[in-house]
């Protein structure tokens, strides 16, 4: 591969500023304080500018990742901005939240001797840099082409497929069933990794560029997919996978026992962050169970301990090896305190006389042989039971889709799991005009491929809308 090799390479990342985990702990402000002009300039002079960048290649909206970074280097922030926004509405939030470590940042030629260019941070510099100028230029809308698409679900993939489509000269609709625009940005993310306001401001652009946003909507009850086919010229799903996942073990029924979801949801989307100015009703723990290990787990036991818990215990039946969150998210809950119980699996959750959730039993899980997915699978020792002390358990073992959108919609292909079958190249599903994509199609998975999902089905709806409009009228 040919690269430019500049004359001294720095080999590590340049550092970005944090609070202090004792102080953090106990509030919801942001962990992360982001770059001043200085140091991004410092880490953007870390880019070998390759000619064949591989960093594009692992980026799912294909960011023109050498691009930004060079002009950040040239400190031309305005055009950084621009030329990221060719291609991704939510820079803010993709710089906060997207696992650079296993995409674009994996690919970076510099990662074979040293540490990557830190490319989310950078994007994150780039984004933050722009709204403190003020409100931000949206991209230049063409004429409306009179052709309209529907969008179910305003997460972070039909959020990118309404913003390619607009761009397209399309009068877009987007429909979603809660009261705020964003989904998991919104709903689950919590307020110390991904503000709101950051959220909210993303989503304001694409309101900017004549994207209509319809909130309470929930398609499949008021609205069926068919009636939106015969409303518009094609219709977008992204409804995510939402749906929350219990194990089945005895005691989930306990006062105390949240889903992942459930918790996260009344914390940012009813404000618990906010006390005292919002009375949620949630239960604040003063000892408290997670089990999980991915990112909503994290959250979910980083929450607890910002709303007042003691000890907050994750329990996780794989080793830290296999732990799926964030690297950046697991080492900042180890220095904010959270117990980390590894290759042990909660076996029944006991309660007390009136039904209060007060401890979970827990086996040790020697992991040996290799699982279907090689990984090693994890098997229960005999005689391992202990028990960990908790007033609230939270359970993030996983969602699934929500069946609605396939009960109304029977044409509609799903998996034995109510998965919307999709091309993987253009998610086109089995109902003519119908697309679909990120969770909804492939499981809980990244804002980033979620979001690559929705570019490649506005590409073929565009494609889908301009051969139909060629056809001769029936
Ligand atoms: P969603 O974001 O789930 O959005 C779907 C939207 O559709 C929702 O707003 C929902 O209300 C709406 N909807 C559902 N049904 C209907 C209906 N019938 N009618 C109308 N609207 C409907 N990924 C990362 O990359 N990095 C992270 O750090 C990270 N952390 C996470 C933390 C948590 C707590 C969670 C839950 C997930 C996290 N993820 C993370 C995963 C990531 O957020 C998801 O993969 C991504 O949001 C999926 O996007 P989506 O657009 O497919 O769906």
């Amino acid at each position: 591969m040919e690269t430019k090799q500049p004359k001294k390479i720095i080999p590590k990342k340049t550092p970005i500023p944090e609070q202090d985990p004792a102080v953090r702990r106990t509030n919801f402000e942001e962990v992360a304080l982001g770059y001043s002009s200085e140091q991004a300039v410092l880490e953007a002079s870390r880019c070998m500018q390759c000619k064949k960048p591989l960093c594009v290649t692992g980026c799912p909206v294909g960011v023109p990742i050498p691009r930004f970074i060079k002009a950040v280097h040239d400190r031309d922030f305005g055009k950084a901005i621009e030329i990221i926004k060719e291609a991704n509405l939510l820079p803010a939030v993709c710089g906060r939240v997207c696992p650079q470590e296993s995409q674009c940042e994996k690919l970076c030629t510099l990662s074979k001797k040293f540490e990557p260019v830190a490319i989310g941070r950078l994007e994150r510099f780039v984004a933050d840099w722009e709204r403190q100028q003020g409100e931000g230029k949206p991209p230049v809308v063409p004429a409306a082409s009179g052709r309209k698409i529907a969008i179910v679900g305003s997460g972070p993939s039909g959020l990118t497929c309404a913003y390619d489509l607009a761009k397209l000269g399309y009068e877009v609709t987007i429909y979603e069933a809660l009261h705020e625009a964003g989904g998991v940005l919104i709903y689950g993310i919590p307020e110390f990794r991904l503000p709101k306001a950051i959220v909210a401001r993303e989503i304001d652009l694409l309101k900017r560029m004549g994207v209509t946003i319809v909130t309470n909507a929930v398609i499949g009850k008021l609205i069926t997919i068919d009636e939106l086919r015969e409303r518009f010229d094609a219709v977008y799903i992204g409804t995510g996978a939402g749906l929350p996942r219990f194990m089945g073990i005895p005691g989930e029924n306990l006062n105390g026992v949240y889903s992942a979801n459930e918790f996260l949801t009344r914390i940012n989307l009813m404000r618990a962050y906010r006390f005292p100015e919002y009375d949620t009703p949630v239960k604040k723990g003063e000892s408290v169970v997670v089990v999980g290990g991915g990112n909503v787990a994290m959250d979910s036991a980083r929450t607890a301990l910002r709303l007042g818990a003691k000890d907050v215990t994750l329990v996780y039946r794989r080793s830290l090896t296999e732990l799926p969150a964030r690297k950046e998210e697991v080492h900042h809950a180890i220095e904010e305190g959270i117990n980390l119980e590894l290759c042990t699996n909660p076996v029944r959750i006991l309660g007390t006389a009136d039904g209060q959730v007060s401890a979970v039993e827990c086996v040790r899980m020697d992991l040996c042989e290799l699982d279907e997915s090689g990984r090693k699978k994890p098997k229960p020792m005999e005689g391992s039971e202990f028990q960990v002390p908790a007033d609230v358990v939270i359970i993030a073992v996983g969602t699934g889709a929500n069946p609605l959108i396939a009960q109304s919609a029977r044409d509609l292909t799903v998996t034995k799991h109510k998965y919307i079958v999709a091309d993987e190249e253009t998610g086109k599903t089995s109902l003519r005009g119908v697309y679909a994509g990120g969770d909804i199609v492939t499981g809980a998975a990244t804002v980033i491929s979620a979001m690559g999902a929705g570019r490649k089905a506005a590409k073929a709806i565009h494609e889908f809308v301009t051969v139909t409009s060629r056809l001769p009228a029936k």
